[in-house]
């Protein structure tokens, strides 16, 4: 029974749209409204309090962020009718791009914050409950946020999530991420080291550290000096009980020789690495303001691939970004053929308010960037399904994640991220578990496990110890 100092029990519900950094900020929100009494809930008609948590990257997504609002509105007036009270939030990156229309055309939003404030939510969740009128908080405030949120929560599965760099300096022609996130900041590491020694300790096999320019990381170093992003993963593989690490999502110009020796020297981080170019073409980098061009990009693969030789590369592409030529598209198509992916997003260049390219020209007609768009994808999907082929009658570690839809079968992923799918107990969850692969298809691949030889999680004493 709670003691009559609990907070009374309300649920809150929170969706989620965009990159893995909004899953971490969504699960950071829920940590910070916990003591409040908050706990989850997925149905709108029993949520105390709604958080669209929202992203700036996808086309119409503001639109849609109102589509949803709509429909909450009807929910909010129903528990209205009956004296319940709905407080609704948007939070993420069209909240902090589009604070003001969102309070014009949506009234009924009692609070919008952006990425930046959102350790404040308590406070503005208390102002709203004493006043009416909507709370926008969208500044970048001094305070480092980090500073101010709760310890994580344990993770709710093996692999875990875990913020050591915000926001980006560099300005590409065609992205928000700077005018929403603010300018590039980096975590201290001894705080990235303690949440990292509490994911393990709560469970986590597998991180990834996340930073809308990860490798930009540059952390104060309990040693006193800053540390780059090479260094803190080895300090972070030495966590005991930590079995895998990745760290996304990376620019070419920050792959710098530590971080590269770092995927040669470390068996805890993955062969596997997401690193945007965007164009094959000189003549894009320029305009997307990249600052490499496309020799550089097969530099940085060369080193990487000479350090850990089974790495396997992602990226992402943009189809008809203003001024792209066929030469330009050409040499996209020319880079992915040289690389090879084993995975890749690929996108149709959509303007962005604010942002250079939206106003730069000449725009690429619609049709022609759907036909571009559509070679770019038949190319990444031919070599995606080459890639998860090849892996056919491999022996491979996978690391189970829980079971799949089918009865008796268990899902993982694979080093290289793919989906695995095979036979076995549900015991098997959150172990480490050798499999060999049957077959690679388009998406996943199906494996059987090979039994035994699962790894035990390590206990707190032992985390403790180290
Ligand atoms: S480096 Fe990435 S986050 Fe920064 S502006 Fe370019 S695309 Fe956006």
């Amino acid at each position: 029974m709670p003691s009559d100092a609990s907070p009374p029990k309300k649920r809150l519900l929170i969706r989620t749209w965009g990159c893995q950094m909004n899953v971490y900020d969504s699960a950071r929100m829920a940590d910070v409204l916990a003591p409040l009494g908050y706990a989850p809930t997925e149905l709108p008609e029993e949520a105390d309090m709604v958080i669209l948590n929202t992203c700036h990257i996808r086309e119409k997504a503001s639109e849609k962020v109102f589509s949803d609002l709509g429909r909450l509105r009807g929910v909010k007036e129903e528990k209205a009718a009956r004296g319940e009270r709905m407080i609704l939030a948007v939070a993420g990156c069209v909240a902090q791009a589009e604070g003001a229309e969102i309070t014009a055309r949506a009234p009924y939003v009692d609070i919008v914050l952006g990425p930046q404030t959102y350790h404040r939510l308590p406070e503005m969740v208390a102002r709203v409950s004493r006043a009416a009128g909507a709370v926008i908080e969208t500044d970048f405030p001094a305070e480092d946020k980090f500073d101010h949120l709760p310890e994580t929560a344990a993770p709710s599965g093996p692999i875990a999530f875990l913020t050591v760099q915000e926001g980006c300096d560099k300005f590409c022609s065609f992205c928000v991420v700077p005018y929403t996130r603010g300018a590039e900041f980096s975590r201290p590491a001894a705080q990235v080291l303690a949440e990292a020694r509490r994911l393990v300790a709560g469970g986590a096999r597998e991180i990834a550290l996340l930073g809308q320019n990860v490798n930009a990381y540059h952390g104060a170093g309990p040693d006193g000096r800053e540390w780059g992003l090479g260094w803190l993963l080895r300090e972070v593989a030495a966590i005991p009980g930590l079995a895998r690490l990745r760290y996304t999502t990376s620019h070419p110009r920050d792959m710098d020789e530590d971080l590269i020796a770092a995927h040669g020297e470390l068996p805890q981080l993955m062969p596997f690495l997401h690193l945007p170019v965007q164009s094959g073409s000189d003549r894009m980098l320029q305009a997307m303001n990249r600052g490499h061009k496309a020799a550089d990009f097969h530099r940085v693969v060369e080193k990487l691939r000479a350090a850990r030789p089974d790495i396997a590369l992602s990226s992402d592409f943009i189809a008809g970004h203003p001024g792209e030529s066929d030469a330009d598209h050409a040499a996209t198509l020319a880079l992915i053929r040289e690389v090879g992916f084993a995975q890749a997003f690929s996108f149709k260049y959509s303007a962005r308010p604010g942002t250079p390219a939206a106003g730069a020209g000449p725009q690429v007609p619609e049709a022609v960037k759907d036909a571009r768009l559509a070679e770019i994808q038949a190319l990444l999907r031919d070599q995606q399904e080459a890639f998860n082929r090849s892996r056919a009658g491999a022996v491979m570690e996978v690391l189970c994640t829980g079971p799949a839809r089918h009865p008796g079968q268990m899902a993982g992923r694979s080093p290289w991220l793919q989906p695995v799918h095979f036979d076995g107990p549900a015991q098997l969850a959150g172990q480490i578990v050798p499999v060999r692969i049957t077959a690679g298809h388009p998406n996943s691949l199906a494996a059987e496990w090979l039994g035994g030889a699962a790894k035990a999680p390590p206990s707190h004493q032992e985390i403790r110890a180290a």
